[in-house]
């Protein structure tokens, strides 16, 4: 996993993310407003969960997973991680770098916003989520040949050269 990304994620499962609420906890006057919504207030939960913005992501890179399910709080997450998270089963490496740069991407779009004022089209922060975590399972390799992995690999339109023959 690349570093940043895990960094990030093992902030946002502890809710350690300096989040517009936290600093008004802190006594500090903020506009506390989500800067992707600009409908709720920037917290946790919210930013990742509830902000109809994030459910766009999320939405456009889970299908890719083939997941069951979708997480849609913080403990979800955690379960997640235990389930896959540190296995180099290949379904666990898509299912866990999936989680963890969607958290990673709609952090930083976030931080654009809040920083720089900066925003970018739903649609162009899911590709650019879409193709990092591409990047990253196309630079595996040996990948068992099997029905399930040639089925990731057609969802995430990964080349041939990364299994085994
Ligand atoms: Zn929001």
């Amino acid at each position: 996993m690349v570093p940043r990304w895990a960094f990030v994620l093992w902030l946002a499962v502890q809710a350690k993310l300096s989040t517009k609420d936290k600093l008004a906890n802190w006594g500090m006057q903020v506009e506390d407003k989500c800067v992707l919504c600009n409908n709720a207030r920037d917290t946790h939960h919210h930013l990742f969960f509830q902000c109809p913005f994030s459910s766009m992501v999320w939405q456009q890179v889970l299908v890719r997973t083939l997941a069951p399910g979708i997480p849609n709080t913080l403990t979800d997450i955690v379960d997640w991680l235990v389930q896959y998270g540190t296995s180099k089963v290949f379904r666990n490496l898509v299912l866990h770098s999936t989680l963890a740069v969607a958290v990673y991407g709609i952090w930083i779009e976030r931080n654009a916003g809040v920083f720089q004022g900066l925003s970018k089209h739903v649609d162009v922060v899911s590709l650019n989520v879409v193709n990092s975590i591409r990047d990253f399972l196309c630079s595996k390799k040996c990948v068992k040949n099997s029905t399930l992995n040639r089925a990731f690999g057609d969802k995430w339109r990964l080349p041939d050269s990364i299994f085994s023959m």
